[in-house]
C-alpha cells in the first residue's frame, strides 16, 4: 500500500488509476471499526480503494479540539491496507491550506440545522475540503457514515447541486458491544464518562421500542430521551426529530425521518442518531 503525501503524488495516482474505478473513503484518522467498515466495503465495490487521513482544520471552531485531535497515522496506514486498502492520502493542512488561501464551498438550508447552529462554519469546512479532495482522488463512489447523518446529508446534497460525477454512499453505524457508537472522540472520556455514554444508545433504542408499541408523538420520546440522558449526567445539546431530507423538526413519527443528538459528558462531545423508515 502505498502512503501518499503530497497534492502531486495524488494527482499522479488518481490519473494512473482513475480508468479502473476509484472507491474513496474521507478521514480524520485515528481509525476505528466505524472507519474500517467503510473501507471493506469500498474494497468489495472498487478495484482500488483510497484512504485519506487528514485533521481538516476548516472544519473546526475555534475553541474545538483540532490541536488535541489524536493523530496517529503510522496505525492508521497498518489499519488501512490490513482492510485492502491501495493508498492513504495524508496531506499536510500547510500544502491543502497555504496562507493566502481563500477559498470556500458552501451548502445552505441544511447546514443551518442540528450540529450546524452550534458549530458555525463546520459544515463548510466539510464542503471545502471534500472538493478539494474528490477533485484529488478522481474517485468513482465516496462512502460516508450514516454516524454523522448530517454530514452525510449535505455531502450528498453538495455533489447533487454541484454536478460532481461521483456517487455517495451512505453505511450503517459500527457500534461498541454496549451500544455507543464507535467514534475517534471515544478515547477522550474517563471510565465513568465510558460507562454514563452509553446511554445515548439506551435512549434511541427505548424510542424505537416506544414507536414499536405505537407511540407518535415525537415530543414525548424527545422528553422521555432527555430525562434518560439527564439521568446519566450527560449535558444535552440538542435532541430532535426531523424529516432527513429537510432536517425540519417533526410532531409525529414518519419515514424517512430520524432522531439525531448531541450531547457532552465533561467535555466531550458525542453524537449519535436513529434512523426511523
Ligand atoms: P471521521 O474520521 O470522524 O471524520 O469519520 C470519517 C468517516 O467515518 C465519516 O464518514 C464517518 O461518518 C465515518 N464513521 C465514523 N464513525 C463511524 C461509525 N461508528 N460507524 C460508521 N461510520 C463511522
Amino acid at each position: 500500500m502505498e502512503i501518499i503525501k503530497t497534492i502531486a503524488d495524488m494527482k499522479q495516482f488518481a490519473a494512473a488509476h482513475r480508468g479502473e474505478g476509484i472507491g474513496f473513503v474521507p478521514t480524520m484518522g485515528a481509525l476505528h471499526e466505524g472507519h474500517l467498515s467503510l473501507i471493506q466495503r469500498s474494497v468489495k465495490e472498487n478495484a482500488v480503494t483510497v484512504v485519506s487521513v487528514f485533521v481538516n482544520p476548516t472544519q473546526f471552531c475555534p475553541g474545538e479540539d483540532y490541536e488535541a485531535y489524536p493523530r496517529t497515522l503510522d496505525a492508521d496506514a497498518a489499519l488501512a491496507a490490513d482492510a485492502g486498502a491501495a493508498a492513504v492520502f495524508a496531506p499536510s493542512a500547510q500544502e491543502m491550506y497555504p496562507e493566502s488561501y481563500d477559498t470556500y464551498v458552501e451548502t445552505g438550508g441544511i447546514t443551518d440545522a442540528l450540529c450546524g447552529k452550534s458549530r458555525p462554519g463546520h459544515f463548510r469546512g466539510v464542503t471545502t475540503v471534500l472538493t478539494k479532495l474528490f477533485h484529488l482522488v478522481q474517485p468513482q463512489r465516496a462512502y460516508f457514515g450514516q454516524k454523522d447523518a448530517q454530514q452525510l446529508l449535505v455531502v450528498q446534497k453538495m455533489v447533487r447541486e454541484l454536478n460532481f460525477d461521483l456517487e455517495i454512499i451512505g453505511c450503517p453505524i459500527v457500534r461498541e458491544a454496549d451500544g455507543l457508537a464507535k467514534s475517534s472522540r471515544n478515547q477522550y472520556l474517563s471510565a465513568d464518562e465510558r460507562q454514563r455514554a452509553v446511554v445515548l444508545s439506551r435512549s434511541l433504542n427505548w424510542a424505537q421500542a416506544q414507536m414499536d408499541a405505537g407511540v407518535t408523538a415525537a415530543a414525548q420520546l424527545i422528553d422521555g430521551m432527555r430525562t434518560m440522558i439527564a439521568a446519566e449526567g450527560g449535558d444535552v445539546e440538542y435532541i430532535e426529530y426531523v424529516s432527513r431530507e429537510t432536517l425540519r423538526p417533526l410532531d409525529t413519527v414518519q419515514p424517512c425521518s430520524m432522531f439525531a443528538l448531541a450531547v457532552r459528558f465533561g467535555t466531550t462531545r458525542l453524537i449519535d442518531n436513529l434512523f426511523v423508515d
